[in-house]
């Protein structure tokens, strides 16, 4: 099947596994700079994945998303990042 070799596989920077890139979230660091939740998941720059709220938190805690984008994140990103999240993993989230 010529299918599953046009998936594109992205790993979450949470748990480590792999899945087909639109499971998961995109967290991006623009060219300016700044670190932004990608809700389109094609905006330029260096991009992150996670797949669930839990995978983020972690990431975060563990900052495995700073060491992954090369650079600090300060709080007011992360709570930005984490408010777009919750938006996007919506019922997903209780
Ligand atoms: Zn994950």
């Amino acid at each position: 099947m010529t299918v599953m070799a046009q998936k594109r596989m992205r790993t979450c920077i949470g748990c480590s596994q792999q899945f087909p890139k639109e499971q998961l979230k995109r967290i991006v660091r623009t060219p300016s700079g700044s670190i932004e939740f990608d809700g389109t998941g094609r905006a330029s720059g260096r991009g992150a994945y996670v797949c669930s709220m839990a995978c983020l938190a972690e990431a975060l805690k563990a900052r495995r998303l700073q060491r992954s984008l090369k650079t600090a994140i300060s709080q007011d990103e992360a709570d930005a990042i984490v408010g777009h999240m919750l938006d996007a993993f919506g019922d997903d989230v209780r």
